[in-house]
């Protein structure tokens, strides 16, 4: 029903649809031929790119989910490479190739992600687009109804219509823009929560970062807590920019474009793309593989994500080994 009042709206992690929804049909895990079917044919590409779209070992099929999990929930189709392009999916061109991250409200030191580090982590994953981050609009800028939850006794927006507002404030040169928040956001009365919303026509989205920090339930961070919450942070907003380039949910390997029903399925899904992704996204930007991963590899090892820095030296070394012919 929120689908035929905003078209084009996409809606994630609805927490409330899994209690309350119909369990889909069970989700094989696809074999190894359909995982490299899904991307597509590399018989015509150069050996560089070959490397880059295989799956040498350091991929993971997509595993078979848990009962509130995103898969068993939703009937996920996929979308294979040769889908994605018979897709015509939407592209940045040269008058419109920037993305845009507009951060709403305070972003409280030691509860909030990073906002540098997050523009730093969007620009090596969309490599070579720019990327910038626009001034940060006061909370009393925006057009939203608001309302106090219930159950968490704090304020929340209504995110439908935020997504109303945004397009408005999409740069001219801007290819897509998400905005960030630290306020919890709610999609329709009956919903307890959602922790954001996009509209791929409109090429804008809204995520809130409110509920990543232990803090939300009462509890306290550790040592960890700050690297939990950029990295949450970080995967939400690379996921959710990848959607705005027509990349649809992935069900062949363990990737950022999983869907994803509540945190735990989200923290436990990687940061990277798997073959099939990453070809959709390049058949978009037009990256050098090499020099992608050479970025978010500094980006790991600045932010000592040491578990994804050697993931990406693998991966790097696995793709530089051309196999005998
Ligand atoms: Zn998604
Ligand atoms: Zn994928």
């Amino acid at each position: 029903m929120l689908r035929n009042r905003v078209p084009g709206l996409r809606r994630f992690y609805l927490l409330s649809l899994v209690t309350g929804g119909v369990a889909a049909a069970v989700f094989v895990p696809p074999s190894r031929s359909e995982r490299e079917s899904a991307a597509g044919s590399l018989l015509s590409l150069e050996p560089p790119l070959r490397q880059a779209f295989m799956d040498h070992g350091e991929f993971q099929a997509k595993k078979e989910p848990g009962g509130l999990d995103w898969l068993a929930t939703h009937e996920e189709p996929g979308q294979t490479f040769n889908e994605y392009l018979g897709s015509r999916p939407n592209v940045p061109n040269a008058g419109r190739g920037k993305l845009y991250i507009l951060p709403i409200g305070g972003f409280e030191k030691g509860i909030a992600p990073d906002l540098a580090k997050l523009k730093d982590y969007t620009a090596a994953y969309y490599h070579p687009m720019p990327v910038e981050m626009l001034p940060v609009l006061a909370d009393a800028e925006v057009p939203a109804k608001g309302r106090i939850n219930g159950m968490s006794g704090k304020k929340q927006w209504k995110s439908t219509d935020l997504l109303r507002w945004l397009p408005g404030k999409l740069p001219k040169d801007g290819y897509a823009m998400i905005a960030v928040t630290m306020t919890d956001l709610y999609p329709d009365e009956n919903w307890n929560f959602v922790f954001g919303q996009a509209s791929t026509r409109n090429r804008v989205g809204v995520f809130s970062f409110a509920r990543y920090h232990p803090a939300w339930t009462g509890g306290v961070g550790d040592a960890g807590t700050e690297a939990l919450v950029l990295r949450r942070a970080a995967k939400v907003l690379t996921h959710e920019m990848g959607h705005m380039f027509g990349i649809r949910h992935c069900i062949y390997y363990e990737c950022n474009m999983n869907g994803a029903n509540h945190l735990v399925e989200a923290d436990s899904t990687p940061m990277h793309l798997c073959p099939v992704c990453l070809r959709k996204l390049h058949h978009a930007i037009r990256f050098d593989p090499l020099g992608r991963y050479a970025g978010l590899g500094k980006f790991y090892r600045a932010n000592e994500m040491n578990q994804e820095e050697a993931w990406v030296a693998d991966r790097v070394r696995k793709c530089q080994v051309i196999p005998d012919p």
